[in-house]
């Protein structure tokens, strides 16, 4: 049976939503064959890219350049603060973000302001034990 790319995109979107974090797509492609899912590599890209101009999904870019995908919250829009090494996303407060935003807007006479605010870093898990990804450093 011919997949339609909506169809493709929400089964992508839908496995996005069963991974904790931030996932690659080579790892979405992972989990979809592992649920007999039959869908090529190339199809997940595209379909993260579609998602991603559609504003489905959140993307960040890794030390090594691979992008990491991530659905986008339904309930409004998050500040995370994200794990480099292993992908880890924790929700952070970030009050103070939304009422600068604001205050910005409001003296600057802008309306409908929008803002994405990124944290990157490495967690205190990846700080102790420093993954082997020997394979994944760049080697300059
Ligand atoms: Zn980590
Ligand atoms: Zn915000």
């Amino acid at each position: 049976m011919p997949w339609r790319p909506t169809r493709q995109r929400k089964a992508v979107l839908s496995a996005l939503h069963d991974c904790a974090g931030f996932t690659s797509a080579q790892e979405l492609h992972e989990a979809l064959e592992a649920d007999g899912i039959p869908i090529g590599l190339t199809t997940v890209y595209r379909a993260l890219h579609a998602l991603d101009r559609s504003g489905q999904v959140d993307v960040v870019r890794e030390k090594s350049g691979e992008r990491l995908y991530r659905p986008r919250p339904a309930d409004g829009h998050r500040h995370y603060l994200v794990c480099r090494d292993c992908g880890l996303s924790t929700a952070v407060d970030a009050d103070a973000v939304e009422r600068w935003a604001e205050d910005v807007a409001g003296t600057m006479g802008f309306a409908e302001v929008e803002h994405t605010v990124e944290l990157t870093g490495v967690c205190d898990r990846c700080r102790v034990t420093p993954a082997v990804r020997s394979s994944a450093e760049q080697h300059s």
